[in-house]
């Protein structure tokens, strides 16, 4: 579960980028994060994965509360949460198979999870073919699912998706989110940060919008900018 109670971020140079955020995400949701650029979503990401700290308020990311966690505990908060990037960020140099297994002799699996976790993702994104291709000799899609695919490979509680369809087109976006709602129904809580209206029109999940650093809507069946 995750839990904004009164969140504000003020950077260094005195931007303030939050002000005064409330949101609660719990375990088996689906939610898009939405709105324009500089409106402070990729900041509430980074709140969450713990790359930045608040400035005030309270934040709980499965278990943890953010803002007294440990340097001990950080990289165990970490693997409750599966994060995916516009621009893939693979492993170039080592093939899918070696993208997932690299992902989880990081956190010390051993090579019978591996053998046992490592078919059943690829399966689950469509990639069982694909073990030993590398990166480069993907297609765009493809790629991203591989990062779903490593994101999923420790079972995290939650995937977070920054942006997962902005280098993607419109049909391989479509297939994209479809993916992301099935692991959704397989069980893991799914946030999608993203500016695809269609997409999100379509789907007819949760929004939440922000504005200027504050939360302006949220609701279930929500519309983008209230458009169809
Ligand atoms: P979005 O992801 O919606 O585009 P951001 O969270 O990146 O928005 O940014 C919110 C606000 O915070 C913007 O005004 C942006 O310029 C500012 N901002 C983001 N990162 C930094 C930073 N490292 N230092 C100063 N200001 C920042
Ligand atoms: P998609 O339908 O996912 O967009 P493409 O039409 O781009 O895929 O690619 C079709 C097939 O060609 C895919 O199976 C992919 O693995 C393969 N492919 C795409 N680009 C390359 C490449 N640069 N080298 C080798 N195989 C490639």
């Amino acid at each position: 579960m995750i839990r904004f109670i009164d969140v504000y971020k003020e950077y260094d140079n005195g931007t303030k980028a939050l002000k005064g955020v409330n949101m609660r995400i719990d375990d088996g949701e689906f939610v898009f994060l939405v709105g324009p650029s500089g409106s402070g979503k990729s900041t509430i990401i980074k709140l969450i994965t713990g790359e930045i700290a608040l400035t005030q308020g309270k934040l709980m990311v499965n278990g943890y509360s953010m803002s007294n966690i440990s340097p001990k505990q950080v990289p165990l908060m970490r693997r409750t949460l599966g994060i995916i990037f516009q621009d893939f960020r693979l492993i170039e140099k080592k093939t899918v198979y070696e993208n997932l297994s690299f992902a989880m002799r990081a956190i010390g699996a051993s090579s019978r999870d591996l053998k046992r976790r490592i078919p059943y993702v690829l399966q689950l994104v469509g990639l069982e073919q694909k073990a030993d291709r590398y990166p480069g000799q993907l297609s765009g899609g493809e790629q991203q699912r591989v990062a779903i695919a490593r994101a999923l490979v420790n079972n995290p509680n939650m995937i977070i998706a920054d942006e997962p369809t902005g280098n993607l087109d419109p049909n391989r976006s479509l297939e994209i989110m479809m993916l992301l709602e099935r692991i959704n129904e397989l069980g893991t809580t799914v946030l999608v940060v993203t500016h695809e209206k269609n997409l999100v029109n379509r789907f007819g999940k949760r929004v939440v919008a922000i504005e200027d650093g504050r939360i302006i809507n949220d609701e279930t069946g929500g519309y983008y900018n209230g458009e169809k």
